[in-house]
């Protein structure tokens, strides 16, 4: 039977773009973890220290999370069953959604089941033809997708600037930025972007992916950090993935804002809830990040000793005085052995390549978390000058 088929012309053209992206340096697999996740990983049999994970409060592996996963599922059963809905919208959603709000001071949450859902439910049920989007080009992909898909005007402004809204589309405009920019660490101007949305009229939207439980003094991310309030940012996003060390992620605003995309973001309608238990999970996780304060004060600790030392071997860092530190290599190709010989001297370390970054930036985004020790930092530093890739850079 098989035999009456010929190959497809299309798995074809496939392979050859597979190669094309091989010769080019930016070819993408997955690294198998054996064990948990945490400082120390094992991949492929060896133990490595692990500068690459998005779990800045060392939480994912906390045994206090496990255990409350572990009585999320006797009390709630494993899957959520149905979208939040139907039937699926179970006690433990609704306590964390209530909790979050008083945390993040906002009027009220929203649960989705991955950020990235989030940008792209949130930015096509604001905006439509008649929308003008506009982007920091460094904004994460799924706030670039969500406008997209959105059918609205994009237009994407140099990292950092302070685009000039114009009044032609009045309140069918959207700015929409990271509050930490993913692969470079550093942060939006808040407070500028806060008062052209004013000025304008237009709606903001920030995505604090990797700064809730991280940044500010309780943990409440850039906007507690910056000052900004529910009137100045009304719509903020942020992911439970990362330093709230689960899975999931969020909106929090005010009451019609939420209201409004429980009507209309489909990427809420239309998939299962999360489960339960890891709303459960999740709760706990809050707790620790508001209980837990020296997490936060023992990361900053550890940025600066990485940054002093990155200095005094000549390495080429960025501003960012948050917990992504990447060093900046250039070409994708060289970027890939530094992460070879990185991992030989038992660190991982993951180059960070187009399309993820911009042509020509490619890095080592190395991550900090909590639960690395002083050591652990130095052994990273101590890596790194093992590296004469690094060291031979124009800087
Ligand atoms: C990681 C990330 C997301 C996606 O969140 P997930 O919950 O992992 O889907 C969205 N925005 C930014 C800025 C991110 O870094």
């Amino acid at each position: 039977m098989d035999g009456a088929f010929t190959s497809p012309s299309w798995l074809g053209r496939l392979e050859a773009q597979r190669q094309e992206i091989r010769t080019e340096g930016l070819y993408r697999s997955r690294r198998l973890l054996e064990g948990r996740q945490g400082v120390q990983v094992r991949i492929d049999g060896r133990s490595l220290t692990n500068f690459s994970s998005n779990d800045y409060l060392g939480l994912a592996g906390d045994p206090r999370l496990e255990q409350s996963l572990v009585e999320g599922a006797a009390k709630y059963g494993v899957g959520s069953g149905a979208a939040h809905l139907v039937c699926g919208h179970s006690l433990a959603h609704h306590q964390l959604e209530e909790e979050l709000a008083d945390f993040l001071r906002r009027d009220r949450v929203l649960l989705f089941s991955t950020g990235y859902m989030a940008n792209l439910g949130v930015l096509s049920a604001l905006m439509g033809r008649n929308g003008l989007v506009y982007e920091d080009r460094l904004n994460h992909a799924s706030l670039l997708d969500g406008a997209q898909l959105s059918g609205a005007t994009l237009k994407r402004y140099a990292h950092g600037d302070i685009p000039e809204i114009s009044s032609e589309r009045g309140p069918f405009s959207l700015i929409a930025t990271d509050g930490v920019f993913s692969m470079d660490g550093d942060l939006m101007d808040g407070k500028a972007l806060a008062s052209e949305a004013d000025r304008s009229g237009a709606m903001l939207m920030v995505d604090d992916a990797h700064g809730i439980g991280v940044l500010g003094v309780t943990g409440g991310g850039v906007l507690e950090m910056q000052g900004l309030g529910q009137e100045a940012v009304p719509i903020l996003v942020g992911t439970l993935g990362k330093a709230l060390g689960t899975f999931g992620a969020f909106v929090a605003g005010p009451e019609t804002l939420i209201e409004y995309l429980i009507q209309k973001a489909r990427t809420y309608i239309y998939t299962t809830a999360m489960p339960a238990a890891v709303a459960e999970a999740t709760r706990t996780s809050l707790e620790l990040v508001r209980q837990e304060p020296w997490r936060r004060e023992h990361l900053k600790t550890l940025v600066t000793r990485f940054r002093v030392g990155a200095q005094a071997l000549g390495l080429t860092l960025g501003g960012s005085q948050t917990p992504i530190q990447p060093i900046l290599v250039g070409d994708s190709r060289v970027a890939v052995r530094v992460q070879e010989r990185l991992f030989n001297a038992g660190c991982l370390v993951v180059a960070i390549r187009p399309p993820t970054v911009p042509k020509g930036t490619a890095r080592l985004r190395c991550t900090l978390t909590a639960s690395h020790r002083a050591e652990d930092v130095d052994r990273l530093l101590e890596a790194l000058s093992g590296c004469p890739e690094l060291s031979q850079s124009d800087s």
